[in-house]
């Protein structure tokens, strides 16, 4: 019986092996479907001691992104090679930091797709799409990005870019329970990672400059019961608050702000203390931007641009730090957060480090909301310093644009740093800080109206795009930059700093081999050394990288892993501004490397421009100067400032549709619908949409000739500066 027993056995390995399996493959899969990502509360916890796994989005609750791995470092990164990569099927922004535990992947890319990969080979486990319906994108700022996943006791949980939090089977990929966190009448959307905070689920959501009244929500994990949910800003003040703390937030509001709510979106940053059991909480701009449309007689606006900490069982404010009061330049503080312990004056301080769109980089006392310090990060011209006493900003006198008249501000709404994470080494007390330099031209429109579908910033709009005139274009373009920045924060000042070619590269990985990651907006793939910036290895990425590289192991192997896809707001709306880094394309794949990795990607053919072939442009400048005001309000924020596309949606200048009545189907009926083009007939006239093909037929006939700014003076004779350093 026994032998029958050994000989039926030894037929089903022969069999498995004929199959192509090994027993390695069988012990994995076994292992696998017992408890994927079976991950407890206390493992979160105790992140560091798994330091072969990446257990959350900052890899442990602090954030810091630093890996204690170093098999791989300074001495052999020049050995990095390809050791996988998986290529996916969206071709827009990928802003995902992945999670790997037990040798599985689990990521998110655009359109809020969950994918798990082994680890170790890149092969497909499973995949699932929570088909975001393809208008929902018209309700994004930034792109139908996504920046990742959160995992939790065999769960996977996503937020979708349509609003809904969705926890996934880890084994299958199946969803569990799914739970609509927004009111769909209004434009939310949801792009950042849900964070595990003691069972519960935390997500957040975006949509500040579109109407929308910001909050950040906590649901059970196993059941996916609504827990708690913190409003950002008071709501109506003649019903009674949500919580208490409005009130007196309330008194920093003037004029009727609820009734285009007001924003301060938890877009991105959730962070969790466990020893002071505190959840800090990034809250975004105001909506709109310009302070006299959204709180015309003054106030601080609370909670915008703010650090809020929140007791994370019930909710409860704790306090806040005010980064930016009254807002007007899209100085969101929504941006990702890193919790330290350094010494501050021979102390040891429990810190917030934070460096926000605004170009101060903050470090905050933790436990009550302090202000230690802050100094500019990079070159900033609406403040000329910080008054330490009152933790308030010392503004330019030329800042406010809604009162005087400005020059372009630097940083511009692109932010000094935005989403992409930034990393931090208690080795080397540097925190790494990818770096933009790009101005903006704010003036206040003669007058504004809140329309759905469109900008809602409450700027002048023709006065913020490129102007055409081939000096000022040029000086623009000359001052736009990108770097990466290696920070001291006990010091507050620059321990070295790398130029990249443009702006809007990747977050960074810092590791205890001495290293530090990143991808860039220009394709490559690099290590420095995390004390000096010596390049030490890079690699050809074939597309833009953005997101926020990871470290972890199989088998006792290193591997560095980033997805890879170029896209986000700065493609999507900045035109010409986003050809920095050269014509960067979006070809959307993980990418996985380690020591002599042999693997290698497909050939890539050239990038090759275009023919552009316009139909005469023959209409009077006063319909090309309304079709561009139509344009700038409406079309821009997907197909790109003054009609130049960064190659992400479709440049209309090139269209075969300029001539063809479809144009107005499409513009005002949404024949596009299916595609992502929604219908703005209820916004947009068929005059306004004939100007808008006017003005779409000028810019093209103008990029063709190279013509000096021509009749439609709007194109090109706004008076603008570039910022003088
Ligand atoms: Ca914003």
């Amino acid at each position: 019986m026994r032998k029958l027993k050994l000989g039926i056995i030894a037929v089903v390995l022969g069999v498995l092996a004929f199959q192509g399996f090994n027993l390695s493959t069988a012990r994995e899969t076994k292992s696998q479907t017992a408890a994927p990502a079976n991950v407890s509360d206390a493992q979160l916890v105790n992140a560091e001691s798994q330091p072969g796994d990446w257990l959350t989005y900052g890899r442990t609750y602090s954030e810091q992104r630093f890996s204690p791995l170093q098999a791989i470092n300074d001495k052999n990164a020049a050995r990095l090679g390809l050791a996988w990569y998986f290529d996916l099927d969206t071709d827009r922004g990928q802003e995902a930091t992945p999670i790997v535990v037990d040798g599985v992947m689990y990521f998110s890319t655009a359109w809020s797709k969950v994918f798990a990969l082994n680890a170790a080979t890149g092969a497909r486990l499973w995949s699932y799409d929570p088909k975001v319906p393809r208008q929902w994108g018209a309700n994004a700022c930034c792109d139908v990005v996504n920046r990742g996943v959160a995992i939790w006791r065999g769960k996977i949980y996503v937020g979708t870019l349509d609003g809904r939090l969705i926890a996934l089977d880890a084994a299958t990929g199946r969803p569990v329970w799914e739970r609509l966190t927004v009111d769909p009448r209004w434009r939310y959307t949801i792009t950042g990672a849900p964070r595990i905070v003691k069972g519960k689920v935390i997500i957040g959501n975006g949509g500040a400059e579109f109407g929308v009244r910001g909050y950040v929500s906590a649901y059970d994990a196993q059941t996916g019961k609504l827990v708690w949910r913190f409003y950002t800003v008071p709501g109506d003040p003649s019903k009674p608050f949500e919580q208490s703390i409005l009130a007196k937030a309330a008194k920093t509001w003037t004029g009727e702000w609820w009734k285009i709510g007001g924003g301060g979106t938890v877009w991105d940053a959730i962070v969790y203390d466990p020893e002071l059991d505190l959840l800090y909480i990034g809250v975004g701009n105001g909506g709109p931007w310009n302070e006299k449309y959204r709180s015309p007689k003054g106030g601080a606006n609370l909670f915008t641009c703010s650090v809020v900490a929140l007791k994370p069982d019930t909710g409860k404010y704790v306090w806040h730090y005010q980064e930016n009061a009254a807002d007007e330049w899209d100085f969101d503080s929504a941006e990702q957060m890193i919790l330290a312990d350094i010494p501050v004056e021979g102390r040891r301080r429990k810190v917030l480090l934070h460096a926000p769109k605004n170009g101060f980089f903050y470090v905050i006392d933790r436990e009550n909301g302090k202000l230690i310090s802050a100094k500019p990060y990079t070159f900033i011209n609406w403040a000329t310093g910080m008054d330490l006493k009152t933790g308030r900003p010392i503004e330019s006198a030329t800042a406010r644009y809604s009162r005087v008249d400005s020059p372009p501000i630097v940083p511009g709404p692109l932010g000094a740093h935005s989403w992409q994470p930034m990393s931090y080494s208690p080795l080397t007390g540097l925190t790494y800080i990818p770096v933009n330099e790009v101005g903006f031209n704010l003036k206040s429109p003669k007058d504004f109206e809140f329309k759905n579908l469109a900008l809602n910033f409450g700027i002048d709009m023709v006065a913020a795009g490129m102007p055409q005139d081939p000096a000022i274009k040029k000086a623009i373009l000359d001052s736009v930059k990108g770097k990466l920045v290696a920070w001291n924060l006990v010091r507050q000042k620059q321990a070295w700093a790398v130029e990249r070619p443009g702006p809007w590269n990747g977050g960074t990985l810092a590791t205890a081999g001495d290293l530090v990651f990143e991808g860039t907006a220009a394709g490559r793939f690099e290590a420095l050394r995390a004390d000096n910036g010596e390049r030490i290895w890079s690699i050809d990425a074939q597309t833009g990288v953005m997101a926020g590289p990871v470290t972890y192991t199989v088998d006792g192997e290193q591997y560095v892993a980033v997805l890879a896809g170029w896209g986000g707001v700065f493609p999507l709306v900045a035109g010409e501004v986003s050809f920095k880094s050269g014509r960067v394309r979006n070809i959307s794949r993980m990418l996985a490397f380690k020591l002599d990795g042999r693997a290698g990607l497909p050939p890539l053919a050239p990038y090759e421009e275009p023919v552009l072939n316009p139909p005469a442009s023959t209409a009077s400048a006063a319909e090309i100067h309304h079709g561009e005001a139509v344009y700038q309000r409406f079309c821009s924020g997907c197909h790109g400032d003054v009609a130049v596309s960064g190659g992400l949606l479709p440049d209309l200048r090139y269209s075969s549709l300029l001539t063809d009545p479809l144009w107005f189907g499409i513009v005002r009926d949404g024949a596009y619908q299916a595609l992502g083009m929604v219908g703005f007939g209820k916004e947009v006239s068929q005059q306004d949409a004939a100007d808008i093909r006017a003005y779409v037929i000028f810019r093209a006939n103008q990029s063709v000739s190279g013509a000096k700014p021509g009749a439609a003076g709007a194109t090109g004779d706004s008076k603008k500066i570039t910022p003088e350093h």
